[in-house]
């Protein structure tokens, strides 16, 4: 393993290794105290860390202990909630690649729409195709016919599938294909 940003991130991440790091930095404050006293009473390091290791633990002592392991905790779980998030909102899923497929007869094409406040997509401007030379089939008038945007093309709207069945199928289908981003897929 590389040690590099993600080495270290993982064992930040790692139950077992955070609750070292936890101890070691009680070693780290128990060897700066020992230094200090040192430096304070004017004796050598090793007696002031024989002094710190001897002495007798009192209350507040455990409190501040305890102040630190908290504090210790919420900085990194703060910093785990914020990496997840992050790497959802990053997330580039495989379906987002999928924006046409035959369905009934038809060609189909869409975009997909990210749902606003969560990670999820829906299809959007679905779109059959025309038969004879692929452009894009829509319905100018409410009570018209389906017309093809490249050619004179033009089809009645009851031959064509209804768009909100298609899409139901769409979503189906890319659910069953892409199981582990089923749930960012909504219709
Ligand atoms: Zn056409």
């Amino acid at each position: 393993m590389k040690i590099n940003k993600d080495f270290f991130l993982k064992i930040w991440r790692d139950p077992v290794w955070s609750k070292v790091i936890s101890v070691g930095l009680l070693g780290v404050i128990a060897a700066i105290y020992a230094f200090i006293e040192s430096i304070v009473k004017d004796s050598s390091f090793t007696n002031s860390a024989i002094n710190v290791l001897t002495m007798q633990i009192k209350l507040w002592h455990v409190l501040v202990a305890v102040i630190i392991f908290v504090v210790f905790y919420s900085i990194r779980n703060l910093y785990w909630i914020k990496d997840l998030t992050n790497q959802e909102m990053d997330r580039q899923y495989v379906f987002l690649s999928e924006c046409e497929t035959e369905l009934k007869g038809f060609m189909w094409i869409w975009t997909w729409s990210k749902v606003e406040n969560s990670s999820n997509y829906k299809v959007t401007d679905l779109h059959p195709l025309c038969p004879i030379c692929n452009g894009t089939l829509t319905i100018p008038d409410v009570l018209g016919d389906y017309e093809c945007g490249k050619c004179d093309n033009e089809i009645e709207t009851q031959y064509v599938p209804s768009k909100s069945v298609i899409k139901k199928q769409i979503i189906n289908d890319l659910r069953n294909k892409y199981p582990d981003e089923a749930l960012f897929i909504v219709s």
